[in-house]
């Protein structure tokens, strides 16, 4: 488990707008609900006081996990910083902390609660924090979906693979249907696994992630894949296509990365001679072909921590990573920028801010759960036999 404390940097919520999301709870979705209590005050200046010692007086009770997307205010409170594999891996590990904290949006908070134990609570500050991507595949278009493949008379040669970023639902659709979970680091492996088990891969619910992994690592070609879109009759695929297919991509994508485009590429090379340019998976496939390196998020941080001084770097990924990033890597002489010229954060992941933490952590400290995200029994258990698959993947 890494252990690695992040710095308290005092740093105090940012004046960001936060957009307004669905209100009113859609419990098979990752949409948002209301959260409930008095949050403390935006402009209270002893808001990093009153976290820090409710976090104190917590002490092991509490475990804080942060996404690498989240704002530098609570991401200064955060035990371990890490992606949403990674911190579900190190809230398991923690079976002494009563509370897990999940500074991050709503699939990974009930991924956490799948690998925790029963006693465990898993709280997230902010219900409203939910994944537009994970939204993009709810549980009844995928039943629906299976029935197309069934109707194809495809659905036994189908072995679905799904994205992390998948509300618990999917995973659990997936784990009952044989399938997998796979993260942006390990797409390539599960889905060789997955063409081992069957012809053709259900891939839910980012289309570029499943189509950046077969075609640039896996060597396929963009005419074997084919976009099912649930809100057309039949996905928009005719029969003949999803016999002809070898993947077949859910149409979903992340609205952060869904927004780098050629022309971003095409810009920076030129405002910025000899910049390499690296971007996540998430991207478009053209964005991805145009791109000098491809990898997750921890892919990101490690390349550039290998970098040599005086290297120039324009990164796609979500902005508060890059500003950090920029900010860690410029004394020693790395030049990092941000791969597009518009600002770009997941607003979702934005919802999680200093009020929300500090009433969380206040609430536990007085003995209130608040928000807590539980997963129903039957859910959990296929879920976790998708991602138990994962995790014995070669
Ligand atoms: S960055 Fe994209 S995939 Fe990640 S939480 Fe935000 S919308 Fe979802």
């Amino acid at each position: 488990m890494t252990t690695a404390q992040t710095p308290q940097l005092d740093v105090q919520p940012s004046p960001l707008a936060l957009l307004l999301l669905g209100r009113g709870a859609d419990p098979r979705s990752e949409r948002g609900v209301e959260c409930p209590g008095d949050l403390p005050d935006p402009s209270d200046p002893d808001l990093v006081a009153r976290a820090r010692a409710a976090k104190e007086k917590l002490g092991s009770k509490v475990f804080v996990l942060g996404h690498h997307y989240q704002r530098d205010e609570v991401i200064q409170f955060a035990d371990v910083t890490g992606d949403s594999f990674k911190l579900a891996r190190d809230a398991a590990a923690r079976p002494d902390a009563e509370y897990i904290v999940f500074c991050g949006v709503h699939f990974m908070a009930e991924s956490a609660d799948i690998l925790t134990t029963d006693d465990q609570k898993v709280v997230l500050p902010d219900l409203a924090a939910g994944c537009s991507m994970a939204d993009m595949a709810t549980a009844e278009q995928v039943a629906e979906c299976w029935d197309v493949l069934t109707e194809a008379g495809v659905a036994e040669q189908v072995v679905p693979v799904s994205y992390m970023n998948s509300s618990a639902d999917i995973k659990a659709f997936t784990g009952k249907h044989g399938g997998t979970i796979c993260t942006s680091s390990n797409a390539e492996r599960a889905l060789e696994w997955a063409f081992q088990q069957g012809e053709k891969v259900l891939f839910l619910p980012d289309q570029h992630l499943g189509r950046n992994t077969a075609v640039r690592d896996m060597g396929m070609s963009l005419e074997d894949c084919v976009l099912y879109n649930p809100h057309k009759p039949n996905g928009g695929l005719t029969a003949e296509q999803l016999r002809d297919a070898k993947m077949i991509l859910w149409r979903g994508h992340c609205s952060v990365h869904g927004r780098f485009s050629l022309e971003s590429v095409e810009d920076v090379r030129e405002r910025v001679p000899g910049v390499n340019v690296l971007v996540h998976p998430e991207c478009r496939h053209e964005v991805v072909a145009a791109a000098d390196y491809v990898g997750s998020t921890e892919y990101i941080i490690k390349t550039l921590e290998a970098a040599p001084a005086g290297s120039k770097w324009a990164i796609g990924t979500e902005l508060n990573l890059v500003r950090r990033l920029a900010n860690r890597f410029a004394p020693e002489g790395k030049e990092i920028v941000f791969l597009d010229k518009t600002v770009c954060f997941c607003s979702t992941m934005n919802r999680i801010d200093l009020p929300h933490l500090v009433w969380t952590l206040e609430s536990l400290a007085e003995g209130t759960l608040v928000n807590r995200i539980e997963v129903d029994p039957e859910t959990e258990a296929f879920a976790k036999l998708a991602l138990e698959r994962m995790l014995a993947l070669p």
